[in-house]
């Protein structure tokens, strides 16, 4: 996009999924005088592009699995971006298997509660970890994180290369950008881990997560594993080998997201402590990026509370890429509110 419009109805600050699925959502419903506002020369530059792609339904609190679920329903919908691999969550202590399941029942997907052998049938690397429960769910999935920006960026009204340096409620609400001024009758804020720092608001705090691909085979588009145990650690089949994290959690700046031997030894611990033959295969390629949270690790999603020009788009922690569909319709709807 070359000349940015001076005025909107809606200004989005922020291209990850948050801000996109927003935009996305928004044009169904309708409303179409939207424009994203995306710092960086490409969409999903942050989390957003770095995401594993586990497309997970059970959540760990009740709230985010209303949108996870919700989410896993559209993109099963939308072409191209999911495949039909099931999931399998392993725990080392059963009461928790037994309140997923119970979280399982209480959204209506189907969960089937077993034990070690879910894990050494479609996981035989990871035999001998020490598993007491687990679950298969049979809805999970792996997301195409490119294909689901593709789908949600589709003739949306982008600015790219433009960074929102102030916003000023006046009249209307003023954006001063690197690339000049637009005025907006309502403003969300979808900036990922820098989320409230041009609107106000409090800080998210931002975790450090590696991805690895390691060079070895897993049964083609069988399903993940997410073992919840004491070292929380996943695994998918790829294209390119096994995808793996060690789910590691380092307090970190956002932006910051060059992979580290910390993080690499962290998987190494992680996969031995599983007494898994993983733990020696190269490494073909590693990533990593921040997941951002609020203090109670609650999404921040809808009008806020003393500035009715305001919505948030937030805190979307590590469930952003599966429950993005559910965000963009949550905020949307307020977004429609906020301009009614
Ligand atoms: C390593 C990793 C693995 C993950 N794996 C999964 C997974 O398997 N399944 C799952 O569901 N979720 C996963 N997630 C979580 C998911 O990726 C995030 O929850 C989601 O992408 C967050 O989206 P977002 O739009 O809030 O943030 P981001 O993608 O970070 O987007 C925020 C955008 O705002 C822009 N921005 C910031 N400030 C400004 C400004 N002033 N002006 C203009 N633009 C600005 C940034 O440049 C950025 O592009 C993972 C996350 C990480 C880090």
């Amino acid at each position: 996009m070359n000349e940015l419009p001076s005025k909107v109805d809606v200004a989005i600050i922020g291209g990850g999924f948050a801000g996109m699925s927003t935009a996305w959502a928004l044009a169904r419903a309708g409303v179409r005088d939207t424009i994203v506002l995306e710092r960086e020369n490409e969409l999903g530059r942050y989390a957003s592009g770095r995401s594993a792609g586990l497309g997970r339904q059970l959540a760990e609190d009740n709230e985010t699995t209303l949108l996870t679920v919700r989410g896993a329903e559209h993109l099963r919908t939308l072409p191209g971006v999911w495949s039909p691999t099931g999931g399998i969550l392993s725990f080392d202590d059963a009461s928790n298997a037994e309140a997923y399941s119970v979280r399982a029942t209480r959204f209506g997907v189907q969960a089937d509660l077993g034990d070690n052998q879910l894990v050494v049938a479609r996981w035989p690397h990871l035999a001998d970890m020490r598993v007491q429960r687990a679950l298969w769910v049979p809805g999970d999935g792996v997301i195409d994180v490119g294909a689901l920006m593709r789908t949600y960026s589709e003739g949306m009204r982008i600015s790219l290369g433009t960074a929102v340096e102030r916003v000023e409620a006046g009249a209307g609400v003023q954006l001063v950008t690197t690339r000049g001024t637009i005025v907006a009758r309502v403003v969300v804020d979808a900036a990922g881990a820098w989320a409230g720092e041009k609107t106000g608001g409090d800080p998210l705090t931002s975790f450090k997560r590696h991805v690895f691909i390691l060079d070895a085979e897993a049964e083609a588009k069988g399903p993940w594993l997410w073992h919840l145990g004491a070292t929380e650690m996943y695994v998918r089949s790829d294209s390119e080998g096994i995808l793996a994290s060690p789910c590691d959690a380092a307090p970190s700046q956002p932006g910051h997201q060059a992979p580290d031997l910390v993080g690499e030894a962290h998987l190494r611990r992680v996969l031995d402590a599983a007494d898994s033959n993983l733990a020696g295969r190269p490494i073909t390629r590693r990533w990593a990026c921040q997941r951002a949270f609020t203090e109670n690790r609650k999404m921040r999603l809808g009008r806020d509370g003393s500035r009715p020009w305001l919505v948030w788009a937030a805190g979307l922690g590590g469930h952003g890429a599966t429950a993005s569909p559910a965000v963009g319709e949550t905020v949307a709807a307020d977004v429609i509110k906020a301009l009614s």
